[in-house]
């Protein structure tokens, strides 16, 4: 299947007191094909996150269609959810959950049998095997956003979507991510994510598309994006 396929989606916010809510989605439609490192690129505001609330389940969209690995989101929820993993923007962790506790409460909510749960592994994956049984609160920002990464993928799924993954980061951290994103597309996962750099866009993504005012204003593989700027 496409991993994800979005079909004129609009969103309008609720307004307060009668005013007209936020249309921060104007009629917006592009797949994300299979295999690649997908970037959505765009200026704050413009409507990424508000996109991957939607694919997250987060936000209801206004009108249009979207489908995860072929699932409808509205009407195959669960198989939809099942195919990708989240990394949010925020760092939200129980500060008094180790990383191994974080991901295995995850494999709990999965359903995930004991025999089948890969914690171990995914700490190893993001390099946190040494803070398996750390308190988060005493993560720095840079293992809380590896961990986040991980818990995403406890259920295995084959799409990754990550929502800013180094807005506000040094240098040496977003080489870290870029390289743990680079390591999980080559095994095969799926990758998709915001970001307002277009350095990260180039050097990170095969495909990018463009969304300003809630709108794609293009959609291209990276190579032909350099020739456009
Ligand atoms: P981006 O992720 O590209 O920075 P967002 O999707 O966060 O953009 O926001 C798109 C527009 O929708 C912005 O104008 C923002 O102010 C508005 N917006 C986002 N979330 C809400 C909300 N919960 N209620 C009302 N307006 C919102
Ligand atoms: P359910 O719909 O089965 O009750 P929830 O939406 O309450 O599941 O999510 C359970 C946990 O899984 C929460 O910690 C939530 O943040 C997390 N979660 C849900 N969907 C995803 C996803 N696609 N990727 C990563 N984490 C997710």
């Amino acid at each position: 299947p496409t991993a994800i396929q979005i079909r004129d989606v609009v969103k309008r916010y609720a307004g307060d007191k009668g005013q007209e809510g936020k249309l921060a989605l104007k009629g917006v439609s592009f797949d994300v094909p299979q295999g690649g490192i997908f970037g959505l690129l765009g200026p704050n505001g413009a409507g990424k996150s508000t996109l991957i609330n939607i694919l997250a389940g987060l936000v209801t969209k206004t009108s249009g269609t979207a489908s995860i690995w072929g699932f409808d989101i509205d009407e195959q929820r669960r198989n939809a959810k099942r195919a990708i993993g989240i990394v949010p923007q925020e760092i939200v962790f129980d500060p008094f959950f180790t990383p191994y506790e974080v991901l295995e409460n995850q494999a709990g909510f999965y359903g995930i049998a004991k025999s089948l749960r890969r914690s171990e592994e995914l700490l190893r994956a993001v390099h946190l095997a040494d803070k398996r049984d750390a308190y988060a609160r005493t993560l720095s920002g840079g293992m809380k956003r590896r961990l986040l990464i991980a818990k995403a993928m406890v259920h295995s799924p084959p799409i990754l979507v990550l929502d800013e993954p180094t807005a506000g980061v040094d240098v040496e951290l977003r080489r870290l991510l870029w390289e743990l994103v680079t390591q999980l597309n080559d095994d095969g996962v799926t990758v998709v994510l915001t970001t307002h750099y277009l350095e990260e866009a180039e050097q990170l993504c095969d495909r990018v598309a463009i969304i300003n005012h809630g709108e794609l204003i293009a959609n291209k593989p990276t190579r032909e994006m350099v020739d456009m700027a």
